[in-house]
C-alpha cells in the first residue's frame, strides 16, 4: 500500500478529514494527498520517495524555492539564541524598517502570526479609526477565516452577507457587505446610499482564492477615490500579492496609495509571519497608543523574523521579479498553447510570480466567470500531471505560484508534461 495512503488514512483517525487545512485533503479533486517527506527548490518528495515539481509552494510563502540555505541557516542561528522570548527583539524593528521602506504606504506596521489574524485585525482598526461598523467585500476575495469574513452574498444587489460557514452567527455578518469584484457601477451605488456608514474597503488587489483574477484599472481607482471621498479605509489584502507579483506589490502595479495594507505568506518566508500596516495616525489607534486592543504570544517570533527578513533580502537581487514574471509569463502562454493543440478550451493569465489557467474561453473577471469553468475537465488535468510528477493546486479556484527556482528548462519540462496531459484528457 501506498505510504501516502496509509498516512492519510492513520491521520483522518486524529485529526478532522486528516489535515490541519481543508483544501490539503484533495477534497475537490479526489484521490490520496501527498504528504511531504522533504523538499528543495521547485521539488518536494511524497512518503513513497516520489519527486514532484511544486507549483503550489506552500500556497505562496515560497518564492525561493523550497528551503533556500541563506533561509534556513538565518532560521537555525536564531534559533540557536531562544525560540520566543515575549520581549521586543532587534530583528523586530529590522523587518519593519525593511517594510516600511520597501512600501510607501505604511508609515508603520505591527507583526503577527497568520493572514487571518491580519486581515482580523486590520478590519477591527478601521471599525476603531472611523468610528463606523460596516464593511464592504467582494465576492471569491478570501481574507482568511474570522468571523465576520466568512460570508457570501446575499441574493439581490445591495444586501448583507449571509455567513458562508457554520458556526457563525448571522450577527457577526449583518456589518459585512459582499459586493462583485471588478462591479464599478455597484461600487459606486453602495457608496451613494451608505458611504458615510462604511468603515472599510477590503479587496485582495489581484485576486488569487478564486483562481487568478485581475482587477480593472478603473475598478481600483474607483476604491481608491469612493473610499477617500466618504472617509472609509482603503485595505489592500496583500497576503498572498505581497512580494509576490512585484517588489512593490499589487499597491504598486497599481499606483495606489491604500490607507492599509495587510503581509503574509511571502514575508515570513516559509514561518508562521504576517504583518498589517499604513497610515500613522489610523496605526496610531492600536493598543498601546490608542484604544484598539491587539495582541499576540507569538507575534514577532525570533525564527519567523529571521526567515521573513532573509526572504525579504533576496528578493531584493536585481532582476529578480523580472526574472520570475518572465518564467510564469512563460508558462502561463504555453499552458494555452499546448490546450489550442490539444483542441482543448483554456485560456491562462500571469502576474510576476502567480499563474491561473481556465477551462472556459475567456480569462473569467469575477466570481461568477470564474465557477463557471468545466470542472470535470480540471480534476481530469489535475490527475494527469499529477502522474506526470507535477502538483499543481488540487482545486480549481485556486492561483498557482512559480519560484526562482523553477528554472527555464523545469517551466520547459512542465509544458512537454502538460501537452502529454491535455493529449489524454481532450
Ligand atoms: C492566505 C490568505 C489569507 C489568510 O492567511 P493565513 O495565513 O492562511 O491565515 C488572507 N488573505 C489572503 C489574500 C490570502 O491569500
Amino acid at each position: 500500500m501506498s505510504r501516502n495512503l496509509e498516512l492519510f488514512e492513520r491521520g483522518k483517525q486524529v485529526i478532522p478529514g486528516g489535515v490541519n487545512s481543508p483544501v490539503r485533503a484533495f477534497g475537490q479533486v479526489g484521490g490520496t494527498p501527498r504528504f511531504v517527506k522533504r523538499a528543495e527548490g521547485a521539488f518536494f518528495w511524497d512518503a513513497d520517495d516520489r519527486q514532484y515539481l511544486d507549483y503550489v509552494g506552500s500556497w505562496g510563502p515560497a518564492i525561493l524555492g523550497h528551503a533556500h540555505p541563506d533561509v534556513v541557516k538565518a532560521v537555525q542561528e536564531a534559533a540557536t539564541d531562544g525560540l520566543s522570548f515575549g520581549a521586543p527583539t532587534e530583528g523586530e524593528v529590522e523587518i519593519a524598517e525593511e517594510i516600511c521602506r520597501l512600501l510607501p504606504s505604511v508609515e508603520q506596521v505591527r507583526l503577527v502570526s497568520s493572514g487571518t489574524e491580519a486581515t482580523m485585525s486590520a478590519i477591527r482598526l478601521a471599525r476603531g479609526f472611523t468610528g463606523r461598523d460596516l464593511i464592504v467585500k467582494f465576492e471569491g476575495c478570501y481574507h482568511g477565516h474570522s468571523d465576520s469574513l466568512l460570508v457570501k452574498a446575499g441574493s439581490g444587489l445591495l444586501t448583507f452577507g449571509n455567513p458562508s460557514s457554520g458556526g457563525v452567527p448571522a450577527d457577526c455578518t449583518r456589518h459585512t457587505m459582499v459586493l462583485q469584484y471588478n462591479d464599478v457601477q455597484q461600487l459606486a451605488d453602495t457608496f451613494k446610499d451608505l458611504g458615510d456608514k462604511i468603515a472599510c474597503v477590503i479587496l485582495e488587489p489581484i485576486a488569487g482564492n478564486m483562481n487568478l483574477i485581475q482587477p480593472s484599472a478603473e475598478f481600483v481607482q474607483a476604491l481608491r477615490s469612493l473610499t477617500e471621498r466618504h472617509g472609509a479605509v482603503l485595505i489592500y489584502d496583500e497576503v498572498m500579492t505581497g512580494f509576490r507579483v512585484a517588489l512593490e506589490c499589487a499597491q504598486g502595479l497599481h499606483g495606489i496609495t491604500p490607507d492599509l495594507t495587510t503581509l503574509g505568506k511571502v514575508v515570513g518566508g516559509g514561518m508562521p509571519l504576517a504583518a498589517f500596516g499604513g497610515r500613522a495616525d489610523i496605526m496610531a489607534k492600536i493598543a498601546p497608543l490608542g484604544n484598539v486592543y491587539q495582541a499576540g504570544t507569538l507575534s514577532g517570533n525570533p525564527l519567523s523574523v529571521a526567515a521573513g527578513l532573509a526572504t525579504l533580502r533576496l528578493i531584493q537581487q536585481p532582476g529578480f521579479h523580472a526574472t520570475l514574471g518572465a518564467r510564469t509569463a512563460r508558462l502561463a502562454q504555453g499552458l494555452a498553447e499546448a490546450a489550442r493543440k490539444a483542441g482543448v478550451v483554456l485560456s491562462s493569465d500571469s502576474v510576476g510570480g502567480m499563474f491561473g489557467f481556465y477551462f472556459s474561453e475567456q480569462v473569467p473577471t469575477s466570481y461568477a466567470e470564474a465557477t463557471r469553468c468545466d470542472i470535470e475537465r480540471f480534476k481530469r488535468f489535475f490527475h494527469a500531471m499529477l502522474e506526470e510528477g507535477i502538483y499543481l493546486a488540487p482545486s480549481a479556484y485556486e492561483a498557482g505560484f512559480v519560484s526562482i527556482a523553477h528554472d527555464d528548462a523545469l517551466i520547459e519540462r512542465t509544458l512537454e508534461a502538460a501537452a502529454r496531459a491535455l493529449a489524454r484528457i481532450a
